[in-house]
């Protein structure tokens, strides 16, 4: 995700391949999902998760990510109807008590219904909300909770990412009022009737939005389709970010290595709080951005120069976006500079975080880097200290390494984690083990440990 923080005179305002044998993941989880949408936003879903246990498990857990909007009816395992509990501190986690032995193979259903709310009647990023032409369905289903030895759960914030999930292959059936087209992280197939067949593979999470009235321009990069979406008189602001998507993602491709999906999806719609949001295979952006794009010429290129980066850190590398969000929005906003430096534009990009950096730190003096979401009140700081701060660090360890040890360790990374979970102290690892000169210094000014 991408936030903009500007200080005006009313006080704070945010405005805001080849290769698929390599890129196999080692672990099998399968969603099969059917949603249907009525005219008037009302949700009903079915979700079939198909997994095998990763150790003795006492119980299996959910998370529902929209907790006010989404509620669950029913949940069965292997045909058995099954009770939950919902965490008194936290009603996103539902806990399942179903014991499961190691590499057993389970399905567990949950029938789920709600209504999506109006998008000016939402005080979120509006990333599960609806207007007049874009319906924006983020986490509209229950997920399975990541596993890392452990069930990894986080308090809900209306503030930062929530999303903390395993990577899964996905089929949805999706039934949309008429006229309106679904465009996914994964590949849509139109089956007649308002009816849309999505697949995807080694998705972290399966983005939805359903649009009305839009144009879309599309290319082949090598073996990447890359459609961008926007109204008719956002075309020329949805030009631009197909072109700098394009851009990135080949740029990211030559430095990290390839982009894992067959297609990559842009899409305008309204945000609030955000200008850019990110799913695999698909990204959000805030369309106030498309409609004066010009007027931005740092800040435009900037959100698709990051949610591209994020299709390689957070979709193929995940990692706890609550507890440890740093890691990969540090990342994605470094990935992003490197766009700006391959254009000439480092001095700039690096002044832009500097700035920001100096503002979060006198909106939140006692947070680090590495500081959990919660570290952050109502998101005093975060964008300044997290990404442009974490930037900022990236850029200190890589003068210290220099830039072809700063690459390997990123590569390093990115191999040893692509489709499971890292740790910030993952990370920091690759680093070290790449880096002649000790980092503990430069880590110290940035960080908390
Ligand atoms: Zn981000």
């Amino acid at each position: 995700m991408l936030r903009r923080y500007l200080l005006l005179t009313l006080g704070f305002v945010v405005a805001g391949v080849a290769c698929w044998g390599c890129l196999v993941r080692a672990e099998d989880l399968f969603y099969d999902i059917r949603l249907a949408i009525s005219p008037e936003w009302e949700l009903n879903g079915l979700v079939t998760i198909h997994g095998t246990a990763a150790a003795d498990l006492e119980e299996l857990v959910l998370r529902v990510y929209q907790p006010e909007e989404l509620s669950v009816s029913s949940i069965e395992v292997d045909g058995i109807a099954q009770n939950w509990t919902k965490d008194a501190q936290e009603p996103s986690v539902l806990r399942v008590h179903t014991p499961l032995t190691r590499e057993q193979t389970y399905s567990l259903t949950a029938e789920f219904s709600g209504r999506v709310p109006l998008f000016h009647d939402q005080s979120g990023y509006g990333t599960f909300a609806a207007s007049e032409h874009a319906v924006v369905l983020g986490a509209a289903y229950p997920m399975l909770a990541a596993w890392d030895d452990a069930w990894l759960t986080g308090p809900l914030l209306p503030w930062g990412d929530a999303v903390v999930a395993d990577v899964a292959d996905y089929r949805l059936t999706m039934e949309a009022p008429k006229g309106w087209e679904v465009v996914s992280g994964g590949y849509e197939i139109p089956l007649g009737n308002n009816v849309t067949l999505v697949e995807g593979q080694n998705l972290r999470e399966l983005g939805i939005v359903l649009v009305k009235g839009y144009v879309v321009q599309s290319a082949e990069f090598k073996s990447v389709s890359i459609r961008s979406f926007s109204l008719p008189e956002h075309s020329a602001g949805s030009r631009e970010a197909f072109r700098i998507t394009g851009e990135a993602l080949q740029l990211y491709e030559a430095l990290f290595g390839p982009y894992p999906y067959g297609t990559l999806d842009v899409v305008s719609v309204p945000l609030q709080w955000a200008a850019g949001v990110e799913y695999p295979g698909l990204i959000l952006g805030g369309e106030l951005y498309y409609a004066r794009w010009e007027y931005e010429p740092l800040f435009f290129p900037m959100i698709f120069a990051h949610e591209v980066a994020h299709q390689w850190w957070y979709a193929q590398v995940g990692n706890h976006q609550v507890n440890e969000p740093w890691v990969d929005e540090a990342l994605a906003t470094y990935s992003s500079g490197l766009y700006f430096e391959a254009k000439g534009r480092l001095e700039e990009i690096v002044a832009y975080w500097q700035n920001s950096y100096q503002l979060g730190r006198r909106r939140n003096p006692h947070a680090m880097v590495d500081s959990p979401l919660w570290g952050f009140a109502d998101g005093a700081g975060y964008g300044g200290i997290v990404y442009s701060g974490g930037a900022l660090m990236l850029h200190d360890i890589r003068a210290h390494m220099g830039d072809e040890l700063f690459l390997a360790a990123l590569r390093s990374y990115l191999g040893a984690h692509r489709w499971g979970f890292a740790w910030g102290d993952d990370l920091l690892r690759a680093f070290a083990a790449h880096s002649p000169p000790s980092l503990d210094a430069v880590l110290a000014r940035w960080l908390s440990r």
